[in-house]
């Protein structure tokens, strides 16, 4: 299946990832149904489309009209059959459980016509723990996008054993016909390539930071200016959730049993008191308005 015959798009979880990757398809011109089993989740979903899409509009990046055409080709439903029926191409972007991803890709196997492709958006979940819930398993594949996905450019596509290169080649163009740079990556690994040299280098700022070398924010600074990254990482940390930090570094613990995967004693500090970064208004630095950006 090539993108350029990828009319039918569903995307399976309207929440922070999912919304923004059906406005995409939907900019790209595919047919795109999107599925949320919260009504409330859909609602939100088009307001935030159509206020991200105003703001486009009004830097003139889209026209008005590539807008309201963009919103006539979604549709909104919480019932997986009714996106998935005549879907070329599936993205999985439900929450971050084997158990749930595995019931959803159990259920659009059953519902989706046999040649769609089915891809995941997960950030930790391989592929090849979904593709035996299916009976497409040359069809399955990671397409994992980053936050917040109308502006980020990256797609990392994941290929597990049994991925046809007919579903790589689908996948990565679809990508770049929704104006995203894709990378392949021909074997799983934990992280895929984004995250790991992003924990290599939070990992040593960490450590740096508790040998007492140098404090978070010089080696923000340090970064920052040095390396010409727009935040360091003590900043990126805040911005993406200290219990975020903490739970990846748990997750890679419960995969590897190695004690030099657990948590960082002052991620440890900082998850046990909340201060979990911009969402509670502390992390390590304070925010006076929690949530904001
Ligand atoms: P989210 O919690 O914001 O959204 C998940 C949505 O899925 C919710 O609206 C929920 O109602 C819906 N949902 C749950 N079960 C469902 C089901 N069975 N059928 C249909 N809808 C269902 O989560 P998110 O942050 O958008 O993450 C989604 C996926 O994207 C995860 O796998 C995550 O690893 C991945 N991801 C997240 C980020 C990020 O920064 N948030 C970045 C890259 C990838």
């Amino acid at each position: 299946m090539e993108a350029d015959a990828v009319r039918r798009l569903c995307v399976v979880g309207a929440g922070t990832m999912g919304h923004q990757i059906a406005m995409l398809g939907a900019l790209a011109g595919c047919a795109t149904t999107v599925v949320d089993v919260r009504p409330e989740a859909l609602e939100q979903a088009q307001a935030h489309n159509r206020a991200h899409m105003a703001r486009w509009v009004a830097r003139g990046r889209v026209t008005e009209q590539d807008v309201a055409q963009a919103f006539e080709r979604l549709r909104w439903t919480t019932r997986l059959e009714d996106g998935a029926r005549d879907a070329d191409f599936v993205i999985e972007a439900v929450i971050e459980r084997l158990e749930e991803k595995q019931e959803v890709f159990k259920a659009v196997d059953r519902a989706a016509p046999p040649h769609a492709v089915v891809a995941t958006n997960s950030s930790t979940i391989r592929s090849s723990l979904l593709a035996p819930v299916t009976t497409r398993a040359d069809r399955v594949c990671n397409m994992h996008f980053f936050n917040p996905p109308l502006v980020m450019e990256l797609v990392e596509v994941v290929m597990h054993p049994q991925t046809a290169p007919a579903t790589i080649a689908s996948a990565m163009a679809l990508a770049r016909r929704m104006g995203r740079t894709p990378i392949l990556l021909k074997k799983e690994i934990s992280g895929f390539v984004v995250n790991r040299i992003l924990w290599a280098l939070v990992d040593e700022a960490l450590r740096l930071y508790e040998a007492g070398v140098a404090s978070f924010e010089d080696i923000d600074i340090a970064i920052k200016k040095g390396l010409r990254h727009p935040m360091g990482p003590f900043e990126l940390m805040d911005f993406n959730g200290i219990d975020v930090a903490y739970n990846v570094r748990m997750q890679r613990f419960r995969e590897t049993g190695d004690p030099q995967e657990q948590p960082p004693r002052s991620i440890v500090e900082k998850y046990e008191q909340k201060a979990w970064g911009r969402k509670t208004g502390k992390g390590w630095y304070s925010y006076p308005r929690p949530g904001s950006a």
